[in-house]
């Protein structure tokens, strides 16, 4: 795993696995493919055991009590965590495990989401591990931003509730445009 002061790819790989709306085995190996992991084939048990696992990831984002977040992310890493070493596997630059190369895919995409997230909550404020703020979108995202206050999911929700504030306003005011 490639971990930075937000997680890295653990803690997006988290997120895109909670947001999955798609978990055939044929969209999450190209997502943990494109999260930086190798060797992603995956049987259709194993495609439901990562559908399964990220029921765990998801209560972590948007927990606003830090207590609570932290004993998710423990118990996370319980399940996970048995061995860390850095490993320069495939030719790449050294980097954090918990879990053996040889391990199959999902051992280490479990290892790599409770990492990141562990990793995420570590070394900056876990408020980054945010859940979208409009009403009825329950989409999680990693905050990389420099001031940590991103609050969508998207630009497209951002956009949405905006408008909607928007109008509000003009509403309360009498205003006509
Ligand atoms: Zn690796
Ligand atoms: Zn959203």
């Amino acid at each position: 795993m490639h971990f930075n002061a937000y997680g890295g790819n653990g803690a997006e790989l988290a997120a895109a696995l909670v947001n999955a709306t798609n978990v055939s085995p044929k969209v999450l190996a190209v997502m943990l493919s494109e999260h930086g992991m190798l060797r992603t084939g995956l049987t259709q048990a194993q495609a439901h055991e990562l559908a399964e696992w990220r029921h765990k990831l998801a209560p972590v984002f948007g927990e606003r009590d830090q207590d609570i977040q932290i004993k998710l992310v423990n118990e996370l890493l319980q399940i996970t965590a048995s061995k860390p070493h850095v490993s320069a596997h495939d030719g790449r630059e050294p980097h954090l495990h918990f879990f053996s190369v040889d391990a199959d895919i999902v051992s280490r995409a479990k290892d790599t989401t409770a990492g990141g997230l562990a990793m995420a909550i570590s070394f900056s404020d876990g408020h980054r591990l945010g859940r979208c703020d409009r009403t009825g979108c329950e989409r999680v995202y990693v905050d990389t931003s420099r001031n940590g206050r991103r609050r969508f999911c998207s630009l497209t929700c951002a956009n949405r509730v905006n408008v909607a504030a928007h109008r509000t306003r003009h509403v309360r005011s009498g205003s006509r445009n």
